[in-house]
């Protein structure tokens, strides 16, 4: 929703531009209020749309598909703002002033849209189960994060969170839905550890069973 209301304003602002909505000598302040509306719906539905994608994550198992889903916000960046550039930079009726300043304003605000809504760390649906399993193999489903950073915790003792003044528990789901959506290495190399501790130790009682 927010996308069409970036779409309507980009819609709004070119008829402005091309003088179908006819603003007199307001025209620059509206047309930079346009690209300004765009851009804040634009980026607004991408983060809205990358916390849906951490809560419910979409399958990997196409890759292209993957790719396109979890970067519809960019998707929707570039309709929104690459039509208004164009016209924007071909436009032969504006005055110089106003369109250095319209082709400024416009290709620093696609930029910022484009980079905000870009997903730089995509989660998929095979993410979330490997770490649901993993986490309930060592603790039982329960995980840690702090107040920064994109990583979550197996240890509510790891010796790299030992230090934050605050630690947040709770189940993979929610360390996903808080944008903490990988295995801490220090978490990962003990819970293989532990996990290879435990084969061995079924190897050993197998043996012991079928002495
Ligand atoms: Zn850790």
């Amino acid at each position: 929703m927010l996308w069409l209301l970036g779409l309507a304003a980009e819609i709004l602002t070119l008829m402005v531009l091309t003088g179908k909505i006819y603003t007199g000598d307001k025209q620059m302040m509206f047309m930079i209020i346009g690209i300004v509306v765009d851009a804040v719906a634009v980026i607004a539905g991408s983060q809205l749309w990358k916390h849906a994608n951490r809560l419910d994550p979409a399958s990997e198992a196409n890759k292209v598909k993957f790719f396109l889903w979890n970067n519809l916000g960019l998707i929707a960046a570039i309709v929104c703002f690459i039509p208004m550039l164009i016209l924007i930079f071909t436009n032969k009726d504006l005055d110089k002033k106003t369109k250095t300043i319209a082709s400024v304003v416009a290709v620093v605000a696609c930029l910022i849209a484009g980079v905000s809504s870009y997903d730089f760390n995509p989660v998929s649906q095979e993410d979330l189960a490997q770490a649901q399993q993993t986490a309930a193999q060592t603790t039982g489903g329960t995980v840690y994060w702090t107040t920064f950073g994109e990583k979550y915790h197996l240890d509510p003792n790891c010796s790299t969170i030992m230090n934050s003044a605050t630690v947040y528990s709770g189940t993979v789901d929610e360390a996903f839905e808080a944008n903490r959506t990988e295995l801490c290495k220090v978490c990962e190399a003990k819970a293989d550890v532990a996990d290879d501790t435990a084969e061995a130790d079924t190897d050993a009682s197998s043996v012991a069973a079928a002495a």
